[in-house]
């Protein structure tokens, strides 16, 4: 390995968290290269296929569009379900740190990530992302909140029943430097909840955030940049890469923007499908989703992916405040 990689290496390990439709034209078959000159993109002719039928605990969720609502097309626009104000104040950073999504593992080298990370100092206060009672506060060393006691270190998970949503809903907060509430406490969305830290299985200060539905537990987790209100000006994408069977199948998605028309040649993201070998990471119960990534700017996007010696390409929108949703179609 080269010196540099080994070191970005080495710095991504010590910042992590735990050690231990319609088709999408295949535009371009074989002689692909990987330089895209920033020319306008042409729209992809799209055929229509409807979006697959929504799962049961769709039923469960009468406010909420449902994956039906996208009619027929790879691509569609709902409100989405964003609850969850940011749990780090405008006095810090409340990017996601997109090393170590959710659904992650970093090639293997870390645990399937559950949650998001919000790298800040030690010591920043943690905000309530919602109404809540606190459930939880305090070391998990002897209490079992994910695969292993003492994961999180100092920790607060916070209950909620809020309006228009049926499920009981669960936000998580790990690492910090110290809980600043005690467990059967009602807190309101953006108080103090504790402060940033590195305590449990953490290397280097950050918040660990996670969203779980309907129950308490690691296996109930859903990917928090579905739930977070998008930053302002921003919205969130969610997708599904699929074989021509509708099942799921993995890939790296590269996100570019279209500006006036003229495709910019700088990536904005690369997303992975979720890992999912070893052990099942949860999509959302209506969007169904491999892959999402949240805060994109609001604007028109290419995706872009290779499979099979193949470039698959789809340009999409982004809207202030809602979630985009996408079908891609591999062969
Ligand atoms: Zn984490």
């Amino acid at each position: 390995m080269r010196p540099l990689l080994r070191l970005a290496l080495v710095i991504v390990l010590m910042t992590g968290c735990a050690p231990s439709a319609p088709d999408l034209t295949p535009l371009i078959q074989a002689a692909v290269t990987e330089t895209v000159q920033p020319t306008a993109t042409p729209v992809p002719t799209l055929t229509a296929t409807p979006f697959p039928a929504p799962s049961a605990t769709v039923e469960t969720r009468p406010p909420e569009p449902s994956a039906q609502a996208c009619g027929e097309g790879p691509v569609c626009s709902l409100d989405g379900h964003f609850p969850f104000q940011r749990p780090i104040g405008s006095t810090g950073k409340q990017v996601i740190e997109r090393s170590y999504p959710y659904g992650s593992t970093l090639d293997g080298m870390l645990e399937l990530h559950h949650g998001v990370e919000f790298y800040n100092a030690q010591g920043t206060p943690i905000l309530a992302a919602a109404d809540g009672t606190v459930i939880f506060a305090g070391d998990d060393k002897l209490t079992l909140l994910s695969w292993v006691t003492g994961y999180y270190g100092n920790v607060v998970v916070l209950e909620h029943h809020l309006p228009g949503l049926p499920e009981t809903l669960y936000t998580l907060y790990g690492h910090q430097y110290q809980v600043n509430v005690t467990a059967g406490q009602e807190v309101g969305v953006g108080e103090v909840i504790g402060y940033v830290g590195a305590t449990g299985s953490a290397r280097g200060s950050h918040l660990h955030f996670e969203v779980r539905v309907s129950n308490n537990d690691y296996k109930s987790n859903r990917n928090p940049e579905l739930w977070l209100q998008p930053l302002p000006g921003t919205g969130a994408l969610a997708g599904r890469i699929e074989d021509p069977g509708g099942g799921l199948t993995k890939g790296k998605v590269n996100i570019q923007r279209i500006e006036n028309g003229v495709l910019n040649p700088f990536s904005v993201a690369a997303v992975e499908t979720y890992a999912n070998a070893a052990q099942p990471i949860n999509p959302d119960d209506i969007y169904q989703e491999n892959f999402a990534i949240g805060d994109l700017p609001a604007g028109e996007y290419r995706l872009s992916l290779m499979n099979n010696g193949a470039l698959y390409e789809q340009v999409i929108k982004i809207e202030a405040g809602r979630l985009t949703l996408v079908r891609l179609v591999v062969r």
